[in-house]
């Protein structure tokens, strides 16, 4: 680095005394992975900061509550893995323009720069889903469940004020089975089967880790004092745990009906079957 003095540093970092050296905060450092960390588990930038938030987790302003912007602004920001792009302000360029090639390991690196590349995969769809924004983590399966009979993904919707899963199909009106699970039903068959201790048995090194650490999460959910933030954290856990999730909502049988069928909530013989990793699909039978 030039004996240039440093006028500003990204948020995350310090600057040295004499402003001539970038500073790597450790904890700081820490936040940012995490906010990366969620970004790739799924979760939008609304979705960060009132997980932040909720985990009292202190800003690096002088703001008493994370912004989404400033969430999103870093998550776009290649300075996070040390990249930096010379700009022009020329021709008074509020935000300046690209001005020759970026040069990296310019800043102390605090993610590297595949988290980086993958977050931003994570990032364009979770703005491609519509329903995610905002504070309402109800579904903590999105993205991860998928239609038994013609493999679309299952939809969080409400029918008649009751919340449900359906095939993507179904809620386009182009048939497959109209059949549609209660949320809340399958929550409470889906988390018990994953927290069952002969599955974590099976489990092993990190697998057994990551299994143990979503069955205490599953555990406490119900008493805890931020269920939110659980439910945050389960659903980050479950998009690294669950390889696959098939969903058969009408059971074994399946007759496909016309578009203009009514929906059919939680039909008898309604099982899922789910991969975890690269293990056996296991099938999971909801008793109701
Ligand atoms: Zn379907």
């Amino acid at each position: 680095m030039s004996d240039k003095k440093i006028s500003a540093a990204p948020s995350w970092l310090g600057l040295s005394d004499d402003r001539k050296q970038f500073l790597f905060l450790p904890e700081r450092a820490e936040v940012v992975r995490r906010i990366f960390e969620l970004a790739i588990g799924g979760m939008g930038s609304y979705a960060i900061a009132n997980y932040l938030d909720e985990r009292k987790v202190p800003t690096f302003t002088n703001s008493e509550s994370w912004d989404h912007t400033s969430i999103d602004y870093m998550l776009r920001n290649r300075a996070t893995y040390g990249e930096y792009q010379p700009k022009s302000f020329a021709g008074g360029h509020k935000k300046g323009i690209p001005s020759g090639p970026p040069i990296s390991d310019y800043y102390p690196a605090v993610i590297d720069r595949k988290t980086f590349e993958t977050a931003q995969i994570a990032r364009r769809q979770n703005l491609a889903n519509r329903g995610r924004k905002g504070n309402d983590l109800a579904n903590i399966f999105a993205g991860l469940a998928k239609c038994a009979y013609c493999g679309h993904e299952l939809i969080f919707h409400r029918v008649a004020n009751v919340q449900v899963l359906a095939c993507d199909q179904v809620l386009n009106g182009k048939g497959c089975t109209r059949t549609a699970w209660t949320y809340e039903d399958f929550e409470i068959t889906v988390l018990p089967f994953l927290a069952h201790p002969a599955l974590v048995e099976r489990a092993q090194g990190d697998r057994k880790v990551k299994l143990v650490e979503l069955a205490d999460k599953i555990a406490n959910l119900p008493t805890s004092q931020e269920p939110y933030a659980v439910r945050v954290d389960i659903s980050v856990l479950l998009k690294g745990i669950i390889a696959e999730m098939v969903v058969h909502s009408a059971g074994i049988v399946s007759n496909p009906r016309l578009p203009s069928a009514s929906i059919t909530k939680d039909v008898r013989g309604r099982f899922l079957e789910i991969r975890l990793w690269d293990g056996p699909l296991e099938k999971c039978i909801c008793i109701s």
